[in-house]
């Protein structure tokens, strides 16, 4: 039996009605997370260091922020960042100014071009770490294991699975790699057998809402129901990207 701080949260999220399963745990977990770096651990030296070094990403920081939890905490968090970036980055910044030549044909530099895009890659590499999303990332593997062992050992699980209609796109990017992973051939067989077939139902029902949601806009529709057009264009775009705002 597998570890039950993953099996109870993948069981809920497959009895629920979420459009995706996977969204529905990630949500969690990032809630989690956020509260888990607003609350008591900012405060604890090792988590500094690990917060200091990593930092989060666009979307984190923006959600840390506009939580309004912990203000104090979360300055002290960006003081000592921004403190490792100074000391980092500073010093990469400064190397990659070019020399300014000597002349017409002295102090030529073949690799300033190279350098400053070390540079860009450098702050590019500090601006998108991301302690959550890697924390994220670790724990929707974990999920994904789980699924996949109660797929095989749990005919009722293997019901509810069946059931669903299909993952937003990102999700089901990481299951197929998952199963590469994970599963042998005849695993993989049965598993992506259930797997294709509801992510192509679904794929193809969206696509027909969505269309009927534009063909609505035609005057000669305008008194025809709206059958499930109405919430169409939320509904793809998340199936689309997982994006959670739009609900
Ligand atoms: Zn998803
Ligand atoms: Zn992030």
């Amino acid at each position: 039996m597998k570890d039950k701080i993953y099996t109870i949260p993948v069981h809920d999220a497959y009895l629920s009605d979420a459009a995706c399963p996977l969204c529905e745990l990630e949500k969690a977990a990032e809630k989690n997370l956020l509260e888990y770096y607003l609350g008591p651990a900012m405060m604890e030296p090792d988590i500094r260091v690990t917060t200091n070094d990593k930092g989060f990403c666009r979307d984190h920081w923006k959600r840390l922020y506009l939580s309004e939890e912990n203000r104090l905490g979360l300055g002290l968090v960006l003081h000592t960042h921004i403190d490792d970036l100074c000391k980092n980055l500073g010093t990469i910044l400064d190397k990659s100014v070019p020399d300014k030549r000597k002349g017409m044909f002295n102090g030529k530099d073949k690799s300033y071009r190279q350098r400053i895009e070390k540079a860009a890659e450098a702050v590019e590499a500090r601006a998108g770490s991301c302690l959550i999303c890697d924390r994220i990332a670790y724990t929707m593997d974990r999920y994904i294991e789980v699924i996949f062992y109660q797929f095989f050992h749990e005919p009722e699980f293997r019901q509810h699975f069946a059931a669903k209609n299909g993952y937003c796109l990102p999700h089901l990017a990481d299951l197929l790699r998952g199963a590469a992973k994970r599963l042998d051939q005849d695993e993989a067989a049965q598993l992506l057998a259930v797997l294709t077939a509801q992510q192509n139902g679904t794929m193809n029902k969206l696509r027909e809402d969505v269309e009927w949601f534009t063909l609505k806009f035609d005057y000669r529709n305008a008194k025809a129901d709206w059958k499930n057009s109405k919430d169409a264009l939320p509904r793809a775009i998340q199936r689309l990207t997982g994006c959670r705002d739009l609900e």
